[in-house]
């Protein structure tokens, strides 16, 4: 008997039937003898919808109101999932954030966890009871609720199976793993059996939209192996984990790829200590999240500095920037809002040579050209035109021969 925390995305519970369906796969592990804890995303596109609503009152929606009006849509998804376990016949309690004992900083819109708490759910457990905790959401120390940021129900089912011990944690949704490249935009792509924590770090940080990045991040930390499948059917998921078998595979095992991209570059930025801080510093204090950072070496005392950030947050990263320039006497900022990135993932690709030479051919054959590139040990990134980025997933997975199995 195992302790099993299962996340179901927005699509698995998007309406009232397909809740019943996620009732039944819960109850099917239950009778394995497992004790279950489900987390639930809010139904289909409640929480856009909720965001909309915000938009016809006010741009700028207090944060704090934000975080109580986004929990809702959780709320919802996990009392109905409740009454469907107990209609069909099991004991079942649906909790809070807050009662389940997920407390986390004020930032609100984007808070952290900070503390588990989970006696309640122990008590529940012991009880008999399947558990469901409502996505998405904590409370500050001053009981205010917070929410983790968008897609963050996937934090809250890692961070509950860590607290809890789990030994495992199942993420279902509508896809049926992690594929080689999104399948939406490249047919050839393959299922991956297993995939390690690095690696779906990688790729989930650079854009696969598979699973938030934060979330990865503590099961890594935590050792908390996930599986990531469908609640559709039967198909058996992709295992993220430790370490993957070391037989012989193919040193890449994906693409990622994100046509958010936005760049802004600081012209004839003076070339000495403290710029690069001084830039970075207000950013970071509006919570303006950074990706790449490329600075020029200096020519006559002068250089370029360029990074990029989420689209949505250019204009709020203009305005941060554009007194900073006048401030450390840079010539100008640029901003660019049509690019996009695409990025090559895999351990293997450490100790292989030629990686990033082929990556570059593949591009340029096929004329596109490269605005930025960055590297991890184990990922190569190009930044191009936006609207290029589906053509060169495509080449590289073919170039790589990524459908093939190792
Ligand atoms: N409902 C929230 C969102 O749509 C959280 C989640 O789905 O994980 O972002
Ligand atoms: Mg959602």
């Amino acid at each position: 008997m195992g302790l099993v925390v299962q996340k179901y995305g927005g699509t698995s519970v998007a309406n009232v039937d397909l809740i019943k369906n996620v009732a039944r796969r819960i109850i099917r592990t239950k009778e394995k003898g497992n004790q279950v804890v489900a987390v639930v995303s809010a139904m289909g596109d409640t929480t856009d919808e909720l965001v909309q609503l915000t938009r016809q009152i006010t741009p700028r929606p207090d944060p704090r109101e934000m975080d109580l009006l986004l929990s809702t849509g959780e709320i919802i998804s996990c009392t109905l999932l409740s009454m469907a376990l107990k209609a069909a016949g099991h004991e079942a309690v649906s909790l809070s954030g807050a009662q389940a004992g997920i407390q986390t900083d004020a930032a609100h819109t984007d808070a952290r966890i900070v503390a588990m708490n989970p006696g309640r759910i122990w008590r529940e457990l012991q009880e008999g009871r399947i558990v469901v905790v409502a996505g998405f959401q904590g409370v500050t120390e001053s009981m205010d609720v917070t929410t983790l940021g968008r897609g963050g129900s996937d934090t809250t089912a890692v961070a509950l199976a860590a607290a809890l011990c789990a030994d495992l944690c199942e993420r279902y949704t509508d896809v049926d793993g992690v594929y080689t490249a999104d399948p939406r935009i490249c047919p050839d792509a393959r299922k991956l059996k297993d995939i390690s924590f690095e690696e779906m770090m990688e790729l989930a940080v650079q854009g696969a939209k598979i699973m938030h990045p934060r979330a990865v991040e503590m099961g890594a930390l935590h050792h908390i192996p996930i599986i990531v499948a469908s609640s559709f059917n039967d198909a058996p998921g992709t295992l993220i984990h430790d370490e993957v078998t070391m037989e012989l595979r193919s040193k890449l095992r994906g693409i990622s790829h994100d046509t958010d991209v936005a760049k802004i570059t600081v012209v004839g930025v003076p070339d000495k200590p403290g710029i690069a801080a001084g830039i970075f510093e207000p950013l970071a204090q509006k919570r303006v999240s950074v990706d790449t950072i490329v600075q020029n070496t200096g020519v006559h005392k002068l250089t370029d500095l360029t990074f990029t950030v989420a689209r949505k947050d250019l204009e709020k990263a203009m305005e941060v920037i554009k007194p900073v320039v006048k401030s450390i006497g840079a010539r100008e900022c640029v901003a660019d809002s049509t690019l996009g990135k695409v990025s090559i993932v895999g351990t293997g690709m450490q100790t292989a040579p030629g990686y990033a030479a082929k990556m570059f051919r593949t591009l340029s054959d096929k004329g596109i050209n490269i605005e930025l590139i960055t590297t991890s040990e184990i990922r190569i990134t190009c930044i191009i035109s936006e609207k290029q980025v589906a053509e060169a997933v495509q080449a590289l997975h073919q170039a790589f021969h990524l459908e093939r199995v190792a």
